[in-house]
């Protein structure tokens, strides 16, 4: 018989469910309530916050840090479910700070987000209509990226900025495998264009949990802890994102299967 198979997982099937719902008529009921709930697993819980399952909440790394630079993230689609993701965090624990996802935007909306004057309450008093000049975290990669665009001026951000300076600018950062971060930098000219910010001699990396990711490669969260010390020149300030981080890091450690 060619069902066999499908015939035993029927078979198991019903037994687990049997197992599941047993068959205890309610008194003075006649008919059971419908098995339905008993076939679809249980819903896991979401928390509204960090949007992680409830038994991997991220949320009390959280340790709110408010930066002179605003930062934009921006996060490649594939990025959003990615448990090991430190964005998400990095978004939470930065107040101002705002998070987009996509590969591809629409013009209009990149202009937006990239220029756009942020209404942040705390900063409206003394930034007025001060414009914000989006810079790119990102190292410059030759032969790699098609001709920048004339109009930018100069690649790089002349570092060292400092908090004046810093208080001018909006830090635009990737959320991306380096692979797709350079396809999202070809499939927007309007990032390509923007002046750059690298990373002057980035620490190790801390973050052990994702494969593939040399001691080198800062994960998002690093990367812009990094750039906002290097900006902002206060180490200091960003400690308690550091230590966010580390617990975060922990934690995720702890979910990966003993081997
Ligand atoms: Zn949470």
């Amino acid at each position: 018989m060619k069902n066999d198979r499908s015939m035993v997982g029927a078979g198991l099937a019903s037994r687990r469910m049997r197992r599941q719902a047993p068959k205890r008529a309610p008194m003075n009921r006649k008919e059971a309530p419908p098995i339905m709930t008993e076939s679809v697993p249980p819903r896991r819980s979401t928390c509204e916050r960090c949007r992680r399952p409830q038994s991997a909440c991220i949320c009390h790394w959280i340790s709110p840090v408010s930066s002179i630079a605003e930062v934009l993230i921006l996060q490649h689609p594939l990025e959003t479910s990615q448990a090991k993701g430190s964005a998400r965090l990095l978004h939470l624990c930065l107040p101002g700070c705002r998070l987009a996802v996509g590969e591809a935007f629409e013009e209009a909306e990149l202009a937006n987000l990239l220029h756009e004057p942020w209404s942040r309450e705390d900063n409206d008093r003394d930034s007025g209509d001060m414009v914000r000049h989006p810079v790119l975290l990102y190292p410059e990669t030759p032969g790699q990226m098609a001709a920048p665009d004339p109009g930018a001026n100069g690649s790089e951000v002349a570092a060292p900025a400092g908090p004046r300076q810093a208080r001018r600018l909006r830090l635009v950062v990737l959320d991306a495998t380096w692979r797709k971060s350079r396809k999202m930098l070809y499939l927007n000219p309007a990032l390509q264009a923007l002046p750059r910010l690298a990373l002057q001699d980035p620490p190790l990396s801390r973050y052990h949990v994702r494969k593939a990711h040399l001691p080198h490669q800062l994960s998002t969260f690093e990367a812009t802890c990094q750039a906002l010390i290097q900006l902002e020149h206060d180490a200091g300030k960003y400690q308690p994102l550091q230590q966010a981080f580390d617990g975060f890091v922990s934690q995720q450690l702890n979910y990966r299967p003993a081997s």
